[in-house]
């Protein structure tokens, strides 16, 4: 089993298979984006429900755009960092509205202009809301990607990298969701559930330990 793009393709379909469906809270650009600034130290269900707060009291990016901070982070306070990202979201929505046209930009490079916002966070943005082919790598993308031996990096922009290269290119979209989900049931941080785990014969992690 070698790394060519149809093994890939057939392990990715495996892990499909077991991994159970993702929730998305929005689908448009600007809460994406919101939603995944928020989420950095945060659990997704506190993200969430942050998330959707700010929606239901601003609305749109004007709305944001015109908030007080202190209103903001006391209705995402119990997100990490909340003093931090509050102003930041501010700061992001006037970005949009004043260089962008009040639009989430759709090139890499202008995301990732943005205060706060990463690769990791502009990918997400690209693939998840704008079906734009990027592939975000998160904690769970790179665990999973250092065990299975597709990167032997820490760095998480060489792993997207490497995985640009091996992940056929129409899989991109939908990568990191169904991948956090394996991550969070299967191929977990600790006790990875290895024994059921639908892609065990190919995983390098795997191999080491039965040896060991
Ligand atoms: S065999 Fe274990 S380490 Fe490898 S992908 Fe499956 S759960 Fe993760």
């Amino acid at each position: 089993m070698g790394d060519s793009k149809s093994d890939i393709r057939m392990i990715l379909q495996k892990m499909r298979s077991q991994a159970p469906p993702h929730h998305f809270e929005f689908s448009e650009p600007f809460w994406v984006l919101i939603t995944t600034m928020l989420s950095h130290r945060t659990k997704d269900e506190v993200t969430d429900s942050a998330s959707r707060k700010l929606f239901e009291r601003y609305g749109n990016v004007n709305g944001l755009a015109g908030a007080d901070p202190h209103e903001v982070e006391s209705l995402i306070r119990r997100v990490g960092f909340h003093g931090v990202k509050a102003v930041r979201i501010i700061q992001v929505s006037n970005i949009i509205i004043d260089r962008f046209g009040g639009k989430v930009p759709s090139a890499l490079e202008d995301l990732v202009s943005l205060p706060g916002v990463g690769r990791k966070t502009a990918n997400v943005v690209l693939s998840d809301s704008m079906n734009i082919p990027a592939i975000a790598v998160d904690t769970h993308v790179q665990r999973i990607s250092r065990r299975f031996g597709w990167s032997n990096s820490d760095d998480p922009e060489v792993t997207e990298r490497r995985l640009m290269k091996i992940v056929p290119r129409d899989l991109w979209v939908g990568l990191n969701p169904m991948l956090v989900e394996f991550g969070k049931t299967i191929c977990r941080p600790i006790g990875p559930r290895c024994g059921m785990c639908s892609v065990n014969s190919y995983c390098r992690y795997f191999a080491k330990r039965k040896k060991s």
